[in-house]
């Protein structure tokens, strides 16, 4: 028997992957299934930005980078962030990494161990609690509730710091909810912070740039009393719809950034070179795919929220952010894992159970709106036939 270290066995998983393989499991055996249970982009890549990823090819970039990303590349992040968010950010802060995930990952490693607290959203992004498990720290769930929009209360948020807590997890606008944390309410965690410098800030801002209704994106790094305790997570997977590719990036207090440099050095070296020249393409380059995804997922997220408003059993708070909603089940008299697992097996329709987010997240479904507006119309009417 082989003897493996004890944290494997408290790591998790993210069912959003499990419920893809059933749904293309039960496609293969001939059966009509919509997928609304990922949370990717239905969009391809902009045509500039494959280009310049092929061009670099060409060019020959084909070994090594530095670990912390292209200086190039770091410095189009930089500009990025001074563009959209009015903040300036030395590209030094700067780490370019395989993907959103290994920021997160790479933040729970550094504060994450046996007799450490760390705060998390819930329901929130299923891999924050796992990596939390995993590392030997204790997770302590931030409850996000459907009276607040799904946006946290900082006054519940602060009452949860002990001397053991070290990291803070937050994520707005938030997967799997679409909640948007008011800016108002940061305000008021942020003040309320001023008594803990010594604890650590993992703001997820993966979502910035999908939000509706002419809300604004507040960022946790606009705020100069907690800039040294702030790790900022985001990339490109859902803005430039580049899932595949695997690119992201933190922008880290400086105190922090040669220890990550070297958790990077330890763990990947260095992300691939030509998906780097691809970074640099998006962020440089023309931004209207940007906008026309926005713009579609905005017509798909008014259409979401009032069809299934219409459906007897359900109830559903409008989205405010990403391309989730959130929708209360528990008129349906059904639990959300047996309901996720009904959709999929008798009604061809892929979500996900409010409870892979956590346990504040049962009664609810996940919907992902990533889909055509034609694949969700016939999605919402299975799920009302299913009801019915
Ligand atoms: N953070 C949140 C809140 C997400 O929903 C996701 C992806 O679903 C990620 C991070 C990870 O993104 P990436 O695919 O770039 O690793």
């Amino acid at each position: 028997m082989l003897k493996t270290a004890a944290g494997l066995e408290r790591i998790g998983t993210e069912s959003a992957f499990e419920v893809l393989a059933r749904a293309k499991a039960l496609e293969d055996q001939g059966r009509s299934i919509i997928n609304l249970g990922i949370g990717q982009p239905d969009f391809q890549t902009a045509e500039h930005i494959v280009e310049a990823a092929v061009k670099a090819l060409r060019d020959g970039h084909h070994g090594y980078t530095p670990a912390g990303g292209l200086p190039v590349l770091r410095r189009a992040v930089s500009a990025d962030i001074e563009k959209r968010l009015g903040l300036a950010v030395d590209p030094d802060r700067v780490l370019v990494v395989p993907g959103g995930k290994v920021t997160m990952f790479f933040a729970v490693l550094m504060f994450g161990e046996p007799g450490a607290e760390i705060i998390y959203p819930n329901p929130g992004f299923p891999i924050y609690e796992s990596i939390i498990a995993f590392s030997g720290a204790t997770p302590v769930p931030l409850p996000l509730k459907e009276e607040n929009a799904f946006a946290f209360s900082a006054e519940d948020l602060l009452s949860r710091i002990t001397p053991r807590t070290r990291l803070i997890i937050l994520n707005s606008p938030a997967n799997p909810t679409g909640g948007v944390t008011p800016k108002e309410e940061v305000d008021k965690l942020v003040a309320g912070l001023a008594a803990h410098p010594d604890i650590a800030l993992l703001s997820d801002e993966i979502y910035g740039q999908m939000l509706y209704d002419g809300r604004r994106h507040a960022s946790l790094l606009d705020y100069p009393q907690i800039r040294e305790q702030v790790i900022l997570l985001d990339g490109w997977s859902k803005t430039y719809a580049m899932t595949g590719w695997r690119l992201g990036y933190g922008i880290w207090p400086a105190a922090l950034i040669e220890k990550v440099t070297r958790l990077a050095i330890n763990c990947h070296s260095c992300v691939n070179a030509p998906t780097q020249f691809a970074g640099i393409a998006a962020l440089e380059g023309p931004q209207d795919a940007v906008g026309t995804m926005v713009a579609a997922f905005d017509e798909r997220r008014r259409f979401v929220h009032k069809t299934l408003n219409e459906i007897p059993g359900i109830s559903c708070i409008e989205p405010a952010g990403a391309f989730y909603a959130f929708p209360n089940i528990s008129g349906t008299g059904v639990d959300a894992k047996s309901l996720e697992v009904r959709l999929l097996e008798e009604a061809g329709v892929a979500t996900i159970a409010g409870t892979s987010f956590g346990k504040h997240g049962e009664g609810y479904l996940r919907i992902s709106y990533a889909n055509s507006l034609e694949n969700i119309a016939e999605a919402l009417q299975r799920i009302r036939n299913f009801l019915a």
